[in-house]
């Protein structure tokens, strides 16, 4: 599988703590990859960093041969990157149609007129809720569709890589399945790479090809997603236990 994105011993400070103390992953092209780890592990840290959000102190970050360390954060969605942030972050005085419109503005190479209208079709086939409520304000939205809307408006740029921070953090366990659901049909039907990030490593890992387990800013285990719901610390700390069949 050819890697689209790699990022290799990467340290991020912040002032005087050091956050990420050299992280590798890599994540293929058509591939789903699970970061796991407890709260302060540093899985925020580096979708951030990924998306330039966060200056690095060394270490490297590639999309397929370009390194992003020298990329403008504003050039990302235009060369195929999207990152759904941690608590959504809609912008809850306009419509779900005037978001999902910004997620495309002043992108280059995005969608415009007809394009637009099909791929905001598409977003609306994947959450047919959102269809329904297109005109209404964002801020009156529920969590869960809250939710839908920012995968949306990361989707509306036709990402190839898809960075996504916490998906189910808070929501009932019916609007879980329909994001995972979700998460699964852009990966199966468009080819979108997603690097997921996730507390509920359950989910992560039932959808995933591979994962890296983080503690306190490094790698700590990673493997094949079915030998980590196999591997026994990884049961005991972030499986409950459970025996998980792939
Ligand atoms: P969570 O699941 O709680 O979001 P996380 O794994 O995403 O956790 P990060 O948010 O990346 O973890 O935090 C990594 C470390 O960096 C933690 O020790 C955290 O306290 C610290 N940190 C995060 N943001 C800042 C900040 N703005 N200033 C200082 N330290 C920070």
């Amino acid at each position: 599988m050819a890697t689209v994105l790699a990022v290799r011993d990467l340290v991020v400070n912040y002032g005087a703590v050091q956050a990420l103390k050299g992280i590798s992953i890599e994540l293929g092209e058509h591939d789903i990859v699970a970061v796991l780890g407890a709260n302060g592990a540093g899985k925020t840290t580096l979708l951030k960093s990924i998306s330039r959000i966060l200056a690095i102190k060394s270490g490297s970050i590639q999309f397929r041969e370009r390194d992003l360390q020298t990329t403008p954060a504003f050039q990302l969605a235009g060369m195929g990157i999207a990152h759904v942030p941690e608590g959504r972050h809609v912008f809850s005085t306009l419509t779900v149609d005037e978001n999902l419109d910004l997620g495309a503005y002043g992108v280059r190479n995005l969608p415009a007129g007809r394009e637009l209208v099909k791929t905001k079709d598409w977003i609306f086939d994947l959450f047919p809720i959102l269809r329904e409520r297109r005109k209404q304000l964002a801020g009156t939205l529920s969590g869960g569709e809250q939710q839908m809307l920012a995968i949306g408006r990361g989707l509306i740029s036709k990402p190839h890589v898809l960075l996504l921070d916490e998906p189910s953090l808070g929501l009932a366990p019916i609007i879980v399945q329909e994001i995972f659901r979700v998460i699964r049909q852009i990966h199966e039907e468009e080819g979108v790479s997603i690097l997921l990030v996730e507390q509920n490593a359950r989910k992560a890992l039932s959808v995933a090809r591979y994962g890296y387990i983080l503690e306190l800013g490094k790698v700590a285990i990673e493997g094949d997603a079915c030998d980590l719901k196999n591997n026994e610390r990884v049961r005991a700390a972030y499986l409950g236990g459970a025996k998980i069949v792939c």
